[in-house]
């Protein structure tokens, strides 16, 4: 009895509430044309079968990895037989990852609140990440601030850490961006870990020492805290906001979907039930109009980095045309760049190249705004892995993927310091 109390006590209420996916498995299909593409799309286009899509092909990787409901498998995999299409199964018991994520991270949470440091290789609540927030910013006074940027939907700040060694509000600025979409867990957790890495890094790292000589950087490591909260209590992969649509059922919009570039345009949906609805109208989303009106206010930012995965790729603008960017190739020279810096630490492999022909079209997405905007170095990464976990990646990877990533970022923050503009 006192052991169940303690493990209660332990994991929280919402954990106990969250969906259960028992029997549902994460398939992969192998989409090899354009005839395949449009016999994956009518599954796609069918509401019925409940599917999640977690991965789409694209131009490196020519897998779909889809979340098919356990009730949807018989007819779905009759469905790719019947059509001919190849597919295997990614994730077979979907269910007992999912346990197994949770209960690590509630253990860890539960060491750190007696006492322990912040577990940089463990996945955490919104709640301890902003309290390690916090402590970097009271252990390193001269180096950090805290600033809130505004709040949630459902009325959670955003908080913003800044790194700076100058005066003044003007410097040149770099954004880091985490987040966004709350599913992509590791993306928040490289984010926390980069702001640890960066006050321990200064003075004692020589190129990154000369970055905050020259810039500051703001990094948002929940940039979605409502989605992020509830991946943890609800649903595991929740990817919008937690918005209300007036008229709808269906809650959220994509805040990939939401910045004014090309809204609405291709890659997007109007259908609020969708998992890229761009919203009513372009900033609609409060944590986007937050950032939004920060960087637009700051008015000196040079380059705007998005965290997001999984799939491996070091993308640019653009995501809503195929029509090269003005600077397409200096941004393709600097992400390979990059790629190759962050490969050079265990041989992880990222591919390059704009969003639109890289992955597909996607319009109103956070780095085409920030492009469009004057802020010329801009990219998205989608970091590990190829699709064996996807969206579940164990946390024994989260330090792995960090370090390897820091190393793409600083060639990224360098390349802007020598070329400020
Ligand atoms: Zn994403």
């Amino acid at each position: 009895m006192r052991w169940i109390l303690f493990f209660g006590a332990l994991v929280g209420p919402g954990v106990f509430c969250r969906e259960k996916f028992f029997g549902d498995q994460v398939l992969r299909i192998n989409v090899r044309n354009g005839e395949e593409i449009n016999k994956v799309t009518q599954l796609m286009n069918s509401d019925n079968f409940m599917l999640n899509f977690w991965k789409l092909p694209n131009t490196f990787n020519r897998l779909m990895d889809v979340l098919v409901p356990s009730v949807s498998l018989q007819p779905v995999k009759s469905f790719l037989q019947s059509q001919g299409l190849e597919y295997s199964v990614a994730i077979d018991d979907l269910q007992s990852l999912l346990d197994d994520e949770v209960k690590e991270m509630q253990w860890i949470e539960g060491k750190e609140r007696s006492g322990d440091d912040f577990n940089y290789g463990a996945y955490h609540s919104l709640e301890a990440i902003y309290r390690e927030m916090d402590n970097i910013a009271t252990e390193f006074p001269d180096l950090v601030t805290r600033v809130k940027i505004g709040h949630s939907f459902e009325n959670r700040p955003l908080y913003v850490l800044k790194f700076s060694t100058g005066a003044g509000k003007q410097r040149p600025a770099i954004w880091l961006n985490a987040g966004i979409h709350s599913r992509e867990w590791i993306s928040q957790a490289t984010g926390i870990w980069t702001a640890r890495k960066i006050v321990s890094d200064y003075m004692k790292d020589p190129a990154l020492t000369s970055i905050l000589g020259r810039t500051d950087i703001f990094l948002l490591p929940v940039a979605n805290p409502d989605g992020y909260v509830y991946t943890q209590t609800k649903n595991r992969f929740w990817r919008k906001t937690r918005s209300q649509n007036p008229g709808s059922r269906c809650i959220g919009a994509d805040p990939n979907r939401n910045w004014n570039a090309s809204f609405a345009g291709q890659g997007t949906s109007d259908n609020p039930c969708s998992e890229v609805y761009h919203g009513p109208h372009a900033h609609s989303e409060v944590e986007v109009k937050s950032v939004v009106d920060f960087i637009q206010e700051h008015g000196n930012f040079k380059c705007f980095v998005d965290l997001h995965s999984y799939s491996q790729l070091l993308m640019y603008p653009y995501g809503y045309t195929v029509n090269k960017a003005r600077d397409a190739e200096e941004l393709d020279k600097v992400a390979r760049r990059a790629a190759q810096a962050l490969a050079s630490l265990s041989g992880t492999e990222y591919q390059v190249g704009p969003i639109c022909t890289t992955v597909y079209p996607a319009s109103g997405s956070s780095i085409d705004w920030a492009y469009d905007n004057g802020i010329k170095y801009a990219f998205t990464f989608e970091l590990r892995d190829t699709g064996h976990y996807g969206f579940l990646l164990p946390a024994s990877q989260i330090i792995p993927t960090a370090e390897e990533t820091w190393l793409g970022l600083k060639t990224i923050m360098k390349h802007v310091c020598d070329h400020l503009y």
